[in-house]
């Protein structure tokens, strides 16, 4: 079908969500997408920070294929093998605790939440200024922006904002806190790193109210950041994570994983959801996993995020540059709009970015970014300054 054709059915049938760019996406494979008239991108955004495996790897493909052919659904009453290794491999590789399986990120944090309401009942979530935890109810009331929340009051109770300074955070935390929730770097809030002293502050916090401290790490995880979760580098251990975006390659899922001793706080009964663990999506997130948890390959997103960042600062529209490994904002200098730069860099040179604001544009390419693909994108931008 051609765009025009898709424009007429999305204003009949699609009910209207999302501001779409004007370009239809037809394949992908590797860091690059093609539109239905064969033409080239590149893609910058890796989806919207899922495919860090890159679009099609074939090795995802391959077991999304076999599992396919084989058995796609079951439910939770019953066993299946991908479910089991996955929340083994997950554990393995990051806090040693257990793991519930669900399908995307704003599922992961709600079944977080459920978790520190579990461990401390009716007690509050502190959460952080600019924080994006998903869209559904709980989610939404633990991300404090204003456009978001306020259309759908009321909201869930018990949410606490607390401004990113340490003092803010142990005011805030006190006997009747459950949980403090934090991105160890904003994500949509606009590639905002927190320094190690407020997460420290956060963590210290949680050890004296006993609350616990969940790190929210669907768009900082599986390799994003140049260590498979970004809390590795951060040295401050969280008491459990939540991951989506990437871990299924492409496919959708989320997980909550915790530490040995949150490990069995949610009991039977407390939580549940029909297509968690789905074999097809557990098949592909064990590869994309493996893939992700190869330290040649982090090596490799650590040297390409050191020479992305340097190319952006060179630009002259460009005024300073934030994030870690692959997660990279890049602040503008007044009187350049984000909006209309990444407009323009996708319809004009063919380089999909994505704006998180009026000023700062956020690229997050597939791990597997080559050299030469960071300096092409580099100057694909570079054409569209002043
Ligand atoms: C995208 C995102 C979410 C929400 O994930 P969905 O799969 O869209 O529900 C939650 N937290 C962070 C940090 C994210 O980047």
């Amino acid at each position: 079908m051609s765009l025009e054709e898709l424009q007429a059915l999305e204003r009949r049938a699609v009910i209207p969500t999302y501001l779409r760019n004007p370009v239809q996406f037809v394949r992908g494979e590797g860091v690059r997408l093609w539109d239905e008239a064969g033409d080239e991108y590149l893609d910058f955004l890796a989806g919207i920070s899922v495919l860090n495996v890159g679009h099609c790897h074939p090795r995802v493909v391959a077991a999304i294929r076999e599992q396919a052919g084989r058995l796609t659904h079951v439910s939770n009453l019953y066993y299946t093998e991908p479910a089991m290794r996955l929340s083994a491999a997950l554990a393995e590789s990051s806090l040693g605790g257990k793991v519930f399986l669900c399908n995307s990120g704003a599922e992961a944090n709600e079944a977080a939440i459920k978790l520190a309401r579990r461990h401390r009942s009716g007690g509050e979530i502190v959460v952080l200024r600019d924080a994006f935890h998903g869209r559904t109810y709980g989610a939404l009331s633990a991300t404090p922006q204003e456009a978001k929340q306020a259309p759908f009051a009321p909201l869930v109770p018990g949410f606490v904002v607390a401004e990113k300074r340490p003092e803010a955070i142990d005011a805030a935390v006190g006997p009747s806190t459950a949980a403090v929730l934090l991105e160890p770097i904003q994500g949509e809030g606009g590639v905002l790193p927190l320094d190690e002293e407020l997460l420290r502050a956060a963590r210290e916090a949680c050890d004296r109210a006993g609350a616990v401290l969940i790190f929210d790490e669907v768009q900082t995880g599986m390799g994003r950041t140049g260590t498979l979760w970004a809390y590795e580098q951060t040295g401050v251990v969280p008491d459990a994570i939540t991951s989506a975006k990437a871990l299924g390659g492409g496919l959708p899922i989320g997980a909550l994983i915790t530490g040995q001793r949150l490990a069995d706080t949610l009991q039977p009964g407390d939580h549940a959801s029909t297509f968690a663990g789905g074999p097809v999506a557990c098949a592909a997130a064990l590869v994309a996993l493996e893939i992700c948890s190869d330290p040649q390959l982090l090596a490799h997103v650590t040297a390409m995020g050191e020479r992305f960042a340097a190319a952006l600062e060179e630009l002259p529209f460009v005024a300073s540059v934030r994030g870690r490994g692959l997660l990279v904002g890049a602040e503008l200098t007044p009187g350049t709009s984000a909006i209309e730069l990444a407009r323009r860099a996708l319809l004009e040179e063919r380089l999909v970015i994505n704006a998180t604001g009026p000023s700062s544009l956020r690229m997050e390419p597939p791990l597997i970014v080559t050299e030469s693909e960071i300096d092409e994108a580099v100057a694909r931008l570079g054409r569209l300054g002043p």
